[in-house]
């Protein structure tokens, strides 16, 4: 069971532990101090993003962020946003461009944040050779563009979105993970508050939806979607998982 990006709180930390022995997350460290928190703990479920991201472009400096880019799993989230942030544009692709360099001079894949910005993103990201993950793609254009730039992309909480379901539907299979972007993420999507420990069994029912849209199996989709994160994140496969 895979939650491809979430945010956590400090009061998740110790409910890791009691989380499904096989579920793994890439939380997303925004603030240098979230990243030492994260990258200190030792938990065999949990891959940390560390980036700047474009709602706090202006708070923080890449620079702030430098001890902890190389420790990292992946560099993000990181992109640009028209929709929902009032930092100049300017200012964001300044950092988003500065974060895409680094990250292709550590070979860290990344993850993207594209909201409103999915065109100018595009000729950013085609000359970036690593790995690269949409986090919720929820526009109803250049889809295909980022197909063809043979993203990975990580479905988000809101299946009853057009522009999501799209997604969950046209990523290439070997592409394709979900993600809750955080508890506060799936009330803002859903309407209903859950508790963390209750995220396994919200991810079971997005897997289980996403695999009836694809007509296959939930199993099929699942064990998929392990192999994903393992080549993703360019680690070895899974203990009893990503192996067949
Ligand atoms: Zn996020």
């Amino acid at each position: 069971m895979i939650d491809a990006h979430t945010h956590l709180i400090p009061q998740h930390l110790p409910q890791l532990k009691e989380l499904p022995p096989e579920m793994r997350l890439i939380a997303n460290a925004q603030t240098p101090e979230e990243a030492g928190l994260l990258l200190s703990k030792r938990e065999p479920r949990l891959f940390v993003s560390v980036g700047l991201h474009p709602w706090q472009a202006d708070r923080f400096s890449v620079e702030e962020f430098q001890p902890y880019y190389a420790r990292a799993a992946a560099v993000g989230e990181i992109g640009m946003d028209s929709v929902w942030c009032e930092v100049p544009l300017k200012r964001q692709e300044e950092v988003f461009c500065r974060q895409l360099e680094l990250a292709e001079q550590l070979q860290k894949p990344v993850i993207l944040h594209t909201k409103g910005c999915e065109k100018r993103i595009l000729p950013r990201l085609s000359c970036f050779s690593g790995r690269k993950l949409i986090h919720w793609y929820s526009s109803t254009d250049y889809l295909e563009d980022y197909l063809a730039l043979d993203c990975y992309f990580s479905v988000g909480p809101d299946l009853s979105d057009e522009a999501v379901r799209r997604v969950a539907c046209s990523a290439p299979i070997h592409r394709l993970l979900l993600e809750t972007d955080g508890i506060d993420a799936i009330a803002w999507a859903t309407g209903k508050q859950i508790a963390f420990r209750e995220v396994p069994a919200f991810l079971e029912s997005q897997a289980a939806r996403v695999a009836e849209l694809r007509g296959i199996s939930k199993e099929v989709l699942e064990a998929q979607m392990e192999e994903n994160l393992c080549t993703f994140l360019g680690i070895p496969p899974l203990e009893g998982g990503c192996s067949e």
